[in-house]
């Protein structure tokens, strides 16, 4: 049977099109906290209820949505991170869509509430598909805190698709353990179905956030290690971060977290740098541990190659590859040489 061409409307296009950004509970946690990432939030706290799928609410004590922008923030393509097609070029943001909020607020119930720190009160909306059914002044703090329900309740073919609640909150686990690590100095807390499960305190320094996350005998064997640049032309590369010691080597990649400007990826290019360096340190099938934070100028990288922004590309590559492993292959040695050169009782 075949039906004359029409337009779909606004609510069907979204709901088709937040099929893309979000795929089941962790996407919606992972726009969320970006989100409240670039509010410039210092504490950021996650609750979830039954893997996500009856209950998300992230709570942020960020820069808060202005009352008259609330609704707009919820539209589909509107953004307050990009102007021009140019500040692609020079984003400082992790969203830059402008998708998100429409997407999640297309496939499910959605209860806002936010403050600016300059007002004394703030709003709580309510968005049932997609659209604002509600919106009064409230007393509440700064910040946003945005709750969602019922995920995918008007689309069972996508129902159908989660996973058990252990399975949907092992992925967002996973994403908040990444996403806490991108950035030390925020204080990160993670509640799943009313139990701490993740604690970060927003401290200097790398290494109490990755001894609070990564379990005891994991962090243990990894060490700092100084900053480094590394200079093509006009470009810049910047690296940082954690290493392990080549005996503490994993059968797999778990423990390997990557941030090419404060987004967390995922990289051949930066696998096989760090792995090359390793080479010959390792047995086959051993893996390095790792938390790199690599800063590059932005003309050099892609970030707009899937909408979930986990891929990116490198321009020049092998520049990248080689300057990794020339880091981590220096930092190898100096730790070495710290490690023999220590008194010996
Ligand atoms: P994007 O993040 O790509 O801009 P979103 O749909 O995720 O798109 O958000 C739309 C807009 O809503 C953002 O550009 C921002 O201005 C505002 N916004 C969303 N979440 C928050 C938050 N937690 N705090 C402050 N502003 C927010
Ligand atoms: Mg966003």
């Amino acid at each position: 049977m075949t039906h004359s061409i029409r337009q779909l409307d606004a609510h069907m296009i979204n709901q088709i099109a937040a099929g893309e950004v979000i795929e089941g509970p962790f996407s919606v946690v992972k726009e969320l906290m970006e989100n409240a990432i670039d509010a410039r939030a210092t504490i950021i706290q996650v609750e979830i209820q039954q893997g996500g799928k009856r209950c998300i609410v992230v709570t942020d004590n960020g820069t808060g949505i202005p009352g008259d922008e609330i609704e707009i923030a919820f539209k589909s393509h509107t953004t307050s991170k990009l102007r021009t097609i140019d500040d692609l070029q020079h984003l400082h943001t992790l969203g830059f869509r402008g998708e998100a909020l429409a997407s999640i607020a297309a496939v499910s119930r959605v209860e806002i509430t936010t403050k600016q720190q300059s007002r004394i009160s703030g709003y709580r909306a309510i968005f049932e598909s997609g659209q604002m059914t509600s919106m009064e002044e409230t007393g509440c703090p700064d910040g946003t805190r945005i709750i969602v329900r019922d995920l995918f309740y008007q689309t069972p073919a996508r129902l159908k698709f989660m996973k058990s609640d252990g399975a949907e909150s092992a992925r967002i686990s996973e994403l908040i353990t990444r996403l806490a690590l991108s950035r030390p100095d925020i204080a990160f807390q993670y509640i799943n179905n009313n139990n701490i499960t993740l604690t970060t305190r927003g401290e200097n320094g790398l290494s109490p956030a990755v001894l609070s996350i990564f379990p005891e005998e994991i962090g243990r064997n990894m060490f700092e290690t100084a900053q480094k640049t590394y200079f093509l032309e006009n470009y810049r590369l910047s690296i940082s971060g954690l290493l392990c010691q080549p005996h503490a080597s994993r059968g797999n990649r778990q423990y390997q977290f990557y941030y090419v400007n404060g987004r967390s990826v995922r990289s051949e290019v930066l696998t096989q740098g760090l792995e090359q360096a390793y080479e010959g340190a390792l047995m086959v099938n051993r893996f390095p541990l790792c938390v790199l934070y690599i800063d590059i100028t932005p003309e050099l990288l892609d970030v707009n190659v899937h909408p979930s922004k986990v891929a990116i590309k490198f321009q020049y590559p092998q520049w990248i590859v080689e300057s990794l492993g020339d880091y981590v292959k220096q930092a190898l040695q100096t730790q070495t040489t710290m490690v023999h050169s220590e008194p010996s009782r």
